[in-house]
This record gives C-alpha cells, structure tokens and sequence, in this order.
C-alpha cells in the first residue's frame, strides 16, 4: 500500500483505466496516510483552541501548542526564536513583510516565487544567478554597499521552476557576516529535506503543509522573534489581544498569538507538524533523484524538447524538472496527457513569471527554435511517483 492517499485509477478518453501519475507534486503534495490518520483521530476531539475551559478545548490546545513544539524542534530552534502558523508561505512571507522594521530593506534574486517578491515594498533585486558561487558573490558585493543599514536578504532554497538547490547556509553565513538578516522560503525544499531545514543558518524560514504531504490550509513562518514581538499583529482580532480597555485601547499579546488572531486552524497545524515527523523519519531523497535522473536524461534525448535550468546541468536539485516544448502548444500537450495517458503535470510560467519568460527563450535558443514557447511544462516527483509513472511522460512526450 502506497504511503500516501491517491485517487487510484481514472478513466481515459479512449475508456482505459490506468493508475493517475501525478507528476504535479510540486504545486500540491498527496496527504501522507499517517497524517490522514492523525487528523482523523483528532476529530472526535473538536473544541476550540486557547478558548475554552472544557475537556475539549484543554486537548486542543495541548495538540496545536505540541504540533508548535514539534516544528521548532524539527527546525532546531533556541531560545529567542518563535514558530508562527500561518495559511501558507505566501502568507508567512506577507507577514514576515508586516513585521520588517521600518528602516530594512529587502534583498532578493531574481529567481524567487511571486510569493518571495511581491510582499516586499523596498527590495534590491539581483539578477539570477548562473551558478550558486555566483549567487553568494552577488549577494557579498551587494551587502558591500549598504553597509549600516538594516537588510533582509529573503531567497529560496529550492526553486519551484527549476528544482535547482540554492547555497543557503553560504547565503547565510555572507548575510550575517555583514550585519544582515535572511529569510529562506522553503516551500520546496521542506518536502525534499525536511532533516536540511535545522541546519540552514537562517533567521526566518517559511513553508506550507499542502507541499508538505499535509492538507491544505497551515503554513509556517518560523525564526526570531523580536521583529515580530515588536511588530504591529499581522490580524487584530481575539487571540492576538491581552487587553481590551473601556475606551477600546488595546494591549497586544506577546508570543505567536500576536499574530494568530482568530480561532486557529487546529487540524492544519497538527497535519504539518505530523507531516514533518513523518519525513524526517523516512528517506526518501535517493529514490526521488534516480527518478529525476531518468526524467532528465528521457528529456534529453528529445529533439523537440529542453530542461528550464539557471545553473550548470550537475547542480543538485528537489525532484522538479521544467522543460520547454519547441513542436506543440504546451497547454494543449498537457491537457492530452491527462486525457490520454492519466497524468497530471502544471503548464505556465510557475508563479516566477520574468524568470520562466526568460529561461524559456534560453531553452529554445539552445535547441536553435525560432520562437520560445509561451509557457513551459513541469513534471515534479516525490512520494508515490513510480518509475512508470516517468516512463509514461516520456513515451508520451516521445
Ligand atoms: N515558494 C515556492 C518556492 C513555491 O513553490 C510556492 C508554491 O508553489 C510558494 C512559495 C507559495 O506557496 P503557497 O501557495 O503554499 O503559499
């Protein structure tokens, strides 16, 4: 039996059944059987969270502060550092911008996820990088010029488009050598290498359960706290209020509730943490990357096909591989991939629209095409992707 939940076989334009290859994985990740399994033992139990005094709401709010307790020990935290919950990275991300005092501008690449560009009112952005010792370079001679000032560099540690791992830890340690902060959106990488997450050296780290093999709806924004003890809640509301005056003068809570107005997402929190446990405790790193590698070398073996990558072919990556296609309409492709051959892929520009535009052109100029497809196509793996699943995409795309 498969860890995960699937929707099992599905019917095919021709009246076939086959086993759904979800290659899609990327975008949303399947729930994983044993954090289905932790939600379903929870229900029973509804009540509300830091609200009640019943037996009900003491359990609770003893599951959503261990599944709190759980994320900081999976990402090494000390003292002086917080995980909040939030509804996604985009929201942790948004969040995170809330809280930057006033003073701190923000540093990006040009490689981010819209999620890790567009909360950001005053960024620096530096152009992709072609390699990661470039992307370190960029980033030291950068800092170089603000000196004094209050930074944030934000990057990401796997990017959605190319699946490509960036250096975070010598991102980290260039940061913090010249007085600035990082953050890291690990919506990626958390699912890959959730044992990586502890030792990144970042000072904020963002991911989202629905990457994570959780369900939909709770996401993290872990790292230092006293930005956000000082900033303004990301929500007013009850939960993030000590005090309410007469005269409507509010005293704001300390701690993550601050930022947690409103009745908590219970069972979101506790299926990420489980999520998390889970994947630490498995390996699932190699068999992913022998199923990258065969996806890869199928691709490269097309005429009509070729790889999205910013950095040299060899670079590590999480199981993504983005491809451009130089003889058909990518969208009406993918659309027959589900129809006829029951799999799942994502079409577009990935939410990294400059970046996607320009890597597109750059795969098409390599192949000699005269004109760069609009969109591109992502195949992503993890848990419950077969080696007939990848043979399925490439027979097709043959
Ligand atoms: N960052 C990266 C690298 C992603 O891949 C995604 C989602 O695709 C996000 C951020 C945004 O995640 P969410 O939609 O869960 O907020």
């Amino acid at each position: 039996m498969s860890d995960v939940l699937s929707p099992g076989e599905v019917k095919l334009r021709d009246g076939r059944s086959v086993d759904f290859a979800n290659l899609d994985i990327a975008a949303t990740a399947p729930c994983l059987r044993v954090v289905a399994d932790a939600v379903a033992d929870l229900l029973p139990y509804y009540g509300s969270v830091h609200r009640g005094a019943g037996a009900l709401s003491q359990r609770c709010t003893r599951e959503y502060e261990l599944a709190r307790e759980s994320v900081a020990d999976a990402l090494g935290h000390g003292p002086g550092e917080t995980v909040i919950f939030t509804r996604n990275t985009t929201d942790a991300f948004n969040l995170l911008a809330r809280a930057l005092p006033a003073d701190t501008t923000v540093v990006t690449f040009d490689a981010e996820h819209h999620a890790n560009l567009l909360p950001w009112r005053d960024t620096a952005r530096l152009a992709a990088p072609r390699t990661p010792d470039e992307a370190v370079a960029a980033l030291e001679e950068h800092l170089r010029s603000t000196r004094g000032r209050s930074v944030l560099v934000s990057v990401t540690a796997a990017s959605n488009v190319t699946g490509e791992v960036f250096p975070v830890g010598r991102l980290a340690e260039v940061a913090h050598r010249h007085g600035a902060r990082i953050a890291v959106d690990a919506a990626q990488l958390a699912p890959h290498a959730p044992g990586a997450l502890a030792g990144l050296g970042a000072d904020y780290v963002a991911f989202s359960g629905h990457k994570l093999y959780a369900p939909f709806g709770a996401g993290v924004l872990a790292g230092r706290s006293d930005w956000l003890e000082a900033a303004e809640p990301y929500l007013a509301g009850g939960g993030a209020s000590a005090h309410v005056a007469d005269d409507g003068a509010v005293r704001w809570a300390s701690g993550p509730a601050r930022h947690e107005a409103g009745t908590p997402n219970l069972l979101g929190a506790v299926a990420l943490a489980t999520a998390l446990r889970a994947l630490r405790e498995r390996e699932h790193g190699d068999r992913e990357q022998a199923l990258v590698r065969r996806l890869r070398a199928g691709l490269a073996a097309l005429p009509h096909a070729e790889e999205l990558r910013l950095f040299p072919a060899d670079a590590e990556r999480v199981g993504i591989v983005s491809f451009a296609l130089l003889d058909r309409d990518p969208g009406a492709f993918a659309d027959e991939l589900g129809r006829d051959h029951g799999i799942g892929v994502r079409t577009g520009l990935f939410c990294a629209h400059p970046l996607t535009r320009r890597l597109l052109a750059e795969a098409a100029a390599r192949k000699g095409a005269a004109a760069a497809p609009a969109q591109a196509i992502r195949a992503s793996i993890g848990i419950g992707t077969t080696l007939e699943h990848i043979d399925r995409l490439l027979a097709a795309l043959r």
